[in-house]
């Protein structure tokens, strides 16, 4: 068998399978060994039963304690255990397995593993997965078994034998990587590695594994990088333009100062976009910094200069915002230009009727997601691309573009808070601009870490906080990372939470799985404070903007990565207004109060990436996925920072010495879809 080989030559998978593959991106062998694992389960020591908590996963074992019982409805049965051991006893339920009473019914010690929930009488652990007798869990103590991410009736079982299947009978690939480098970063072998992130034995294989498909995804990546950034480098500017007389009186109309760091970075677009060369930029700039009025100014410069601009965001509901901000704007400060939203879910009437404005050229300036790249679109002069939140703007985009017409100018903003020596790897073929400083009216967040005994007393205070006019978030607990079971807590969460509050206060929710322009309804109410209190999953992540907003409570704070809640938190003080975050976590354990004290004494996004990374230690890669930061497959910015170093220094390397191995690698198609 080779990579190429289709799937369905795997036994078991038919028509049927093979279509569930196809859903998740998987047609050859090749596609499914390259499938990682999301994580990986880790079958632990037993707990003693007085010491579970609620919240986690865990593993007790104990004698099973009185009688089995089985109630609920027909529809619903529901069979109850109790398990003792010699620290405690806890209840245990299973739904609709009413033969477990037959199973259980001669007693004896069971091991079982699944999560304990808080109900109203007491803790219980849920649908466990069971072991019986005890000794049956021996075998499967400190193995990892691999999480795949799955689609509906995709089962992690079914990837698991194909996987297995596939690797088995896999002919041996060739090493790619050059002896040197794998002697010189300790590298595992190729096809060692590919077993072994999927199988791993133990934790030091998948390290091993793990880090060896890390350095290669990161090599990959930054030498396309570099061959961009030399193809790149010489492009002339064909859209040169100077700052438009109109730009300063604008300016100088709007409601707040620009900041000194806003000033700068607009001073050096400027002379960008002056200058002989096409201009690639990344701004950063931490939450709430003011990314959005510059790319704006350089929007309307560039309409004024009588071209086209585009602004691509990463989510629909960001992508209308600022398109609503932008309208009000011009309308406000009587600029005579016109502007257009164009999204994915628009009708194809809609979009038509946008098409064909921006095709002859009456609207300058368009708004929109990644329907922006359509083959359909054609612009008439596009001169600038921003793209705000993505953190990545890919090489076929900007082609795509360049396509169309000439190169445009290319912003890319930025709120993922990096430190100046991976931006230098990562973003390789743009200039950097930071905005380091926050408008002069904000108050510092005040923050807390508390534990859910605390949930009544920040109900309350979110009550206060609605009575004086403002408005709050709640990010909901996240049970399973399953956006279907997410969907359903926040709309039970939001419900309870409806209740405390009263006829008088609005509360509604938001996930994923919402149709669009139900998400829009919801955000524009909120934006109006018809609604609020938004109960919501992290689908509010990046770039929402209601400076109105002055609570953000964080449920299961721990189950986030810190970049994550900072930029969460980062949707409070963006006003005047004092601002709070409240980081609301079960978990007693030392580690998880030591890393949410980070944010609790930081609002430093730069400062609480490093000290989580110097905390977490390179060694802990079952954690959470840190920042999201570029869709790598595997790899992670931060968490493997020291890997993606020697990834750039081999880069380096094998450039100097033209090393062999540069024609195979980068495999330039593969890397292009990662850098999106
Ligand atoms: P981000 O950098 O997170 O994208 P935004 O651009 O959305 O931040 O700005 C956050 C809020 O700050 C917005 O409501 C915006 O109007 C306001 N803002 C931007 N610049 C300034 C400034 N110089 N002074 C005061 N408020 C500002
Ligand atoms: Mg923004």
């Amino acid at each position: 068998m080779i990579e190429e080989t289709s799937i369905k030559e795997l036994k078991g998978v038919g028509d049927k399978t093979q279509q569930l593959f196809e859903k998740v991106g998987i047609s050859t062998v090749g596609d499914l060994i390259r499938y990682y694992p999301r994580g990986y389960d880790v079958y632990e020591e037993s707990v003693p039963i007085g010491e579970v908590e609620e919240g986690q996963i865990v593993t007790v074992t104990g004698a099973i304690f009185g009688k089995v019982q089985v109630s609920g409805t027909r529809a619903m049965q529901i069979t109850t255990i109790h398990v003792k051991d010699l620290t405690g006893t806890i209840r245990v339920i299973w739904f609709r397995m009413p033969f477990l009473r037959n199973t259980f019914a001669k007693g004896g010690t069971v091991t079982l593993r699944g999560r304990v929930i808080n109900r109203k009488n007491g803790l219980v652990m849920e649908h466990p997965e069971i072991f019986y007798p005890s000794s049956k869990y021996e075998e499967r103590l400190n193995t990892l078994q691999p999480i795949y991410g799955l689609t509906s009736g995709l089962t992690n079982n079914a990837v698991m034998k194909a996987m297995k299947q596939a690797l088995t009978g896999l002919n041996l690939s060739k090493e790619n990587l050059p002896e040197e480098l794998r002697l010189k970063y300790e590298l595992a072998e190729y096809n060692y590695a590919i077993r072994g992130i999927h199988f791993p034995e133990d934790k030091e294989v998948f390290c091993h594994a793990r880090k060896r498909l890390v350095f290669e995804e990161f090599l990959t990546f930054i030498l396309s990088l570099r061959i961009l950034r030399d193809s790149n480098e010489k492009q002339e500017n064909e859209y040169v333009m100077e700052k438009h007389p109109k730009i300063d009186t604008f300016i100088g109309k709007l409601p707040f100062q620009l900041t000194g760091a806003q000033q700068k970075v607009w001073e050096e677009i400027l002379t960008n976009m002056a200058s002989d060369t096409v201009m690639s930029r990344l701004v950063q700039g931490d939450v709430g910094s003011g990314k959005t009025i510059v790319a704006v100014l350089a929007l309307l410069n560039t309409a004024l200069n009588g071209y086209q601009g585009a602004m691509m965001a990463p989510t629909e509901v960001l992508a209308r915002q600022h398109y609503e901000s932008i309208c009000n704007l011009f309308e406000t400060y009587d600029i005579p230009i016109k502007a257009a939203l164009l999204t994915g879910s628009m009708t194809t009437k809609e979009k038509r009727r946008v098409y064909d404005r921006i095709e002859c050229g009456l609207v300058k300036i368009i708004i929109g997601t990644h329907a922006l790249i359509q083959d359909k679109v054609f612009y008439d002069n596009l001169a600038l691309v921003v793209t705000d939140e993505q953190h990545r703007f890919g090489v076929k985009q900007r082609e795509k573009f360049a396509e169309k017409g000439g190169v445009p100018h290319v912003l890319v903003m930025s709120a993922t808070p990096i430190p100046r020596t991976l931006a230098i790897i990562l973003y390789g073929d743009l200039d950097i601009s930071v905005i380091d400083e926050l408008p002069a009216n904000r108050l510092p967040i005040k923050n807390c870490v508390v534990d859910t005994g605390y949930r009544n007393t920040a109900y309350s205070f979110m009550k206060k906080q609605v009575a004086e006019g403002r408005q709050c978030y709640v990010i909901c607990p996240m049970v399973e990372e399953s956006e279907s079971i997410e969907a359903e807590n926040v709309i039970d969460y939001a419900e309870s939470l409806q209740s405390e509050m009263g006829d008088s206060i609005k509360v509604s929710y938001l996930h994923g799985k919402m149709k669009q322009t139900e998400k829009d309804e919801i955000m524009t109410r909120f934006g109006n404070n018809q609604i609020q209190i938004l109960v919501s999953t992290t689908v509010i992540e990046v770039g929402i903007d209601v400076p109105n907003s002055t609570v953000m409570l964080i449920e299961n704070a721990e189950r986030f990565g810190l970049a994550q809640l900072h930029q969460l938190r980062g949707r409070v003080g963006r006003g005047k207004y004092q601002s709070y975050c409240i980081f609301m976590t079960a978990s007693k354990a030392k580690e998880t109060k030591e890393r949410l004290d980070i944010l609790n004494h930081s609002n430093d996004g730069f400062k609480i990436a490093s000290e989580d990374l110097k905390l977490r230690g390179p060694g802990d890669l079952f954690g959470i996925r840190q920042s999201g930061l570029m869709d790598f497959r595997l790899g992670d910015v931060y968490q493997d920072a020291a890997v993606l170093q020697m990834a750039s220094d081999a880069a380096d390397w094998l450039i100097k010495n033209k090393h062999d191995c540069l024609k195979m690698l980068p495999d330039y198609e593969r890397t292009s879809s990662v850098i999106i």
